[in-house]
C-alpha cells in the first residue's frame, strides 16, 4: 500500500466509522436503540425486494405445489394484519422454496420471507406454520438484517454506499452482500428477541403462541447434519429457546394464555 492508498483507505474507515456510530435510532417496536448505518426503511425494502428473485432462484426456486405457496402466503398474511406488523410499514411477501432437503427458513430486510418445503412438511398445524413466519417477521421488524448489513459494511468500510442509499449498488453486490448476511446465523439475543415478537404476533393473530415449542422440537429432530440455516441455528439450541419461550410466555401472559386459540 503505498501513502496515497493509505490516506484513502484512513479516510474511507473515518467515514465508515462515523456513518455506523453517527447514526443510531430508536426501533419503535423493540424500543431498542439501534446502528443500522443511515439505512433507512425504504432501502431495506428495496434491498429485499431486489434480493428476492435471487435469493430464490440461488436456493433451487420456488415450489410449484400451489396448495403449499397459498397457505404460506394465507397463515402469513394473517400473522401480519391482525398485529403489529401492519403498521410498521414493511410490505410482507411469504416465500415457498421448492428445496425438499434443506430445513429453514428466513427473512431478507424489508419483509420478505422466505420457508423450505422440507421445513414446511414437517410442520403439524398452521399454527406452528405462523409461529415459524412471526419469528421471521419479527427479525424484519427488529431490523436484525439491517443491523447485520450495517456491521458487516462497517467491517468492510463500505457504508458509504449503503449511506448513499442501496440503489448505489448494483442488484449482483446488493445479492451478494443479503445472501452472505442470510446464510449466517443471527446472535442468541436477536433469536431469542425474534421469538419473543413471533409469539406476540401469532396470539394477536389468533394463534397459540404455545405451538413455536412443538416448532422447537420438530427442528430439534430435524437438527443432526452439519449445516446450522437460519431458523435452525443452533445459538441458542432449540432445548434452551423452549425454556425461553416459557418466560416470554409467562412474562406476555401473566394470567394464562387465552382460550380458543388455533393450535
Ligand atoms: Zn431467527
Amino acid at each position: 500500500m503505498n501513502k496515497i492508498q493509505l490516506i484513502i483507505a484512513l479516510v474511507v474507515a473515518a467515514f465508515s466509522l462515523l456513518s455506523y456510530f453517527g447514526s443510531s435510532s430508536v426501533n419503535p417496536i423493540t424500543g431498542e436503540k439501534q446502528h443500522i448505518g443511515g439505512m433507512s426503511q425504504k432501502d431495506e425494502v428495496a434491498m429485499g425486494l431486489q434480493s428476492a428473485p435471487q435469493m430464490a432462484a440461488q436456493m433451487g426456486g420456488l415450489t410449484q405445489d400451489a396448495r403449499a405457496r397459498q397457505l404460506v402466503a394465507a397463515v402469513g398474511a394473517k400473522v401480519v394484519a391482525q398485529s403489529v406488523a401492519a403498521k410498521s410499514g414493511y410490505p410482507f411477501k411469504f416465500h415457498t422454496l421448492a428445496d425438499p432437503r434443506t430445513v429453514n427458513a428466513f427473512a431478507l430486510p424489508g419483509g420478505q420471507v422466505f420457508i423450505t418445503m422440507a421445513l414446511l412438511s414437517r410442520l403439524e398445524t398452521e399454527g406452528q406454520l405462523a409461529g415459524v413466519l412471526g419469528h421471521e417477521v419479527g427479525h424484519v421488524l427488529a431490523r436484525h438484517s439491517a443491523e447485520r448489513i450495517a456491521k458487516d459494511q462497517l467491517t468492510q468500510g463500505l457504508t458509504g454506499a449503503f449511506a448513499m442509499g442501496a440503489g448505489s449498488m448494483d442488484a449482483a453486490q446488493v445479492a451478494r452482500v443479503v445472501g452472505q448476511m442470510t446464510m449466517l446465523s443471527y446472535g442468541r439475543d436477536d433469536e431469542l428477541e425474534a421469538d419473543a415478537l413471533g409469539l406476540r404476533l401469532m396470539a394477536e393473530a389468533g394463534y397459540d403462541p404455545r405451538a413455536l415449542i412443538k416448532v422447537m422440537q420438530i427442528l430439534e429432530r430435524a437438527s443432526g447434519g452439519s449445516r446450522q440455516p437460519e431458523f435452525a441455528s443452533s445459538h441458542p439450541s432449540p432445548a434452551n429457546r423452549v425454556q425461553k419461550i416459557n418466560e416470554a410466555l409467562a412474562r406476555a401472559f401473566p394470567n394464562g394464555i387465552p382460550a380458543g386459540l388455533t393450535p
